[in-house]
């Protein structure tokens, strides 16, 4: 890992942590990974959280408690079910998957989280500090 890398996994780490004490909402480590974003509805910056397989559509996969507790499940109207999802600690509104990953600018496109390891987890971590660093 370089030098610009590690600096700007420190940042996103700082920033992460900041928004989380501004929120309330803790990060937990090693199983959840975290990025931030601003909430669609109400334009506050929030946690976002990814698991291990939260996004396997044959198996719905319950995440691992402690949660963060702005991982609920919730019923989507767009998506017509229920499903785990992340919602925003001030307004409460869900954070959709098309809203998290479907968009160029969203802040996890492209992003797919990886297996339940220390391994993973850190590459991981990096990929979403590289990838908030692109847009934010
Ligand atoms: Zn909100």
């Amino acid at each position: 890992m370089d030098e610009e890398e590690e600096k700007q996994i420190k940042e996103h780490q700082e920033t992460l942590l900041k928004i989380s004490m501004q929120s309330g909402v803790s990060l937990l480590k090693e199983y959840y990974r975290a990025t931030y974003s601003e909430c669609w509805k109400c334009n506050e910056d929030i946690l976002l959280f990814t698991w291990p397989g939260c996004r396997n559509e044959n198996e719905e996969i319950t995440p691992k408690e402690p949660r963060p507790k702005t991982v609920q499940y919730r019923y989507s109207k767009t998506a017509g079910i229920n499903y785990w999802s992340n919602t925003c600690p001030y307004c409460e509104s869900l954070q959709g998957e098309f809203f998290l990953y479907s968009e160029p600018d969203s802040p996890l496109f492209g992003f797919t989280c990886g297996d339940d390891s220390i391994e993973s987890y850190k590459a991981d971590i990096k990929t979403l500090a590289l990838q908030c660093n692109g847009w934010w």
